[in-house]
């Protein structure tokens, strides 16, 4: 079936997507997102923990994660329980360590998350802050990594999914890369859509979730990172559960999940691994993601409504659009209109300006984007407002 058949109709009814209707929206949000039925279908049966077929299933989703991320023979995949920041948390205990010193390039809330982890872990970081509208600068890396020779690592978020701005990766790597430094980086929100070459990139590890761009259901995290760096961190980490190398010997020794692992959410990210193959890998989905994401600026700014990125910054992710300066404009009731019409949309998450974010990732195509422009110019009018918005 043609790619476009499997995700255009944005109605409820359709019997290869699920959502459009209150009961079950589309979810224009950042994760979890809008599945394919084949994705959650393959939940639909049991798996021991100890199973031989299950700890193939393991192995083989961690080759795939593996492939997606163009890791080289130096990286190995280790999966972990939980949401993305629990690999977040578990891989910043582990690698970096209490004589170590990280330097965490912040410009929004994924950023300012990994400093608060240090924080609690107690490791030795900084930061560098860039405005939330703006791009970590390569050039001002540099001079920090230059002026701070105590510095081991530096942690880089991918998509900062507080407004959807891409960070300048290949170029901050090479400026990590050049002062032999560690790279971590936090590809939760870009992995299996935008562009990662792990090997070129040279990261000491990448970090991503299930529930995102490869279009899983929630419940796996995982690390693709250098096997070097794991297997030196034994002891590090101070948490039991959160500890990378010992999730990783645990894998290695004998193929198993150390804890009781999520085993239909792994089951759904091998069909969904499948699916991101079969739709003809991260750039094709890229693509379909950028067919989505220009449906919905031409609609949304047709609406009156502005985006809060310069075009050029934006990644295909999740668009962040200001609220309207209208007296009658009330986020809320935009929002349940919305909902009520069968879309979830996401409140904005920065620290200055009133926005929204509309999510492009999921399962969908560009007609589901459509139908929720279509739905937001209905909500305006419901609200009383004009269509299109005055511009302001
Ligand atoms: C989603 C996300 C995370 C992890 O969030 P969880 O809610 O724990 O899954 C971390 N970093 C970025 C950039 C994200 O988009």
């Amino acid at each position: 079936m043609p790619r476009s058949a499997s995700h255009s109709s944005p109605r409820a009814g359709d019997p290869r997507a699920r959502g459009g209707s209150p009961a079950s929206p589309w979810l224009l949000t950042p994760g979890p997102l809008t599945t394919h039925p084949e994705v959650r279908g393959a939940m639909d049966r049991d798996w021991g923990s100890r199973d031989p077929a299950f700890i193939a299933l393991t192995a083989r989703v961690r080759e795939g994660l593996r492939a997606v991320a163009r890791a080289d023979s130096r990286h190995t995949t280790v999966p972990i329980q939980g949401s993305g920041t629990f690999v977040v948390e578990a891989a910043l205990a582990t690698l970096v360590g209490p004589a170590d010193r990280l330097l965490v390039c912040v410009n929004g809330e994924y950023g300012r998350r990994m400093v608060s982890i240090c924080e609690r872990l107690g490791r030795p970081v900084e930061t560098l802050v860039h405005p939330e509208h703006e791009p970590v600068d390569p050039a001002e890396l540099a001079r920090r990594l230059d002026a701070g020779p105590a510095i081991t690592h530096v942690a880089v978020v991918h998509c900062e999914t507080t407004t959807g701005l891409l960070n300048p990766l290949p170029e901050l790597a090479s400026v990590v890369r050049d002062r032999g430094r560690a790279l971590l980086v936090d590809a939760m929100s870009s992995f299996g859509a935008l562009e990662l070459d792990l090997g070129r990139l040279g990261a000491q590890a990448v970090l991503a979730s299930s529930n995102k761009c490869l279009e899983g259901v929630p419940g796996v995290a995982f690390a693709v990172a250098e096997t070097e760096a794991l297997a030196a961190a034994r002891g590090r980490a101070p948490s039991l559960s959160l500890d990378l190398h010992a999730q990783w010997h645990g894998f290695e020794s004998n193929g198993q999940w150390r804890f009781t692992p999520p085993t239909q959410v792994v089951a759904a990210l091998e069909r969904a691994l499948e699916r991101l193959a079969l739709e003809g890998g991260p750039e094709a989905r890229r693509a379909r993601y950028e067919a989505n994401a220009r449906t919905l600026v031409e609609g949304m700014t047709g609406l009156g409504f502005r985006l809060y990125l310069p075009p050029a910054l934006q990644a295909p992710i999740i668009l962040t659009f200001h609220e309207p300066e209208l007296a009658g404009f009330r986020f809320d009731a935009f929002y349940e209109g919305l909902r009520a019409r069968g879309y979830a949309i996401y409140p904005g998450k920065l620290t200055r300006a009133r926005t929204f974010r509309v999510g492009c990732i999921g399962a969908i195509g560009p007609a589901v984007l459509e139908g929720a422009v279509e739905a937001a110019a209905q909500v305006l009018e419901a609200l009383g407002l004009p269509v299109p918005l005055p511009a302001s």
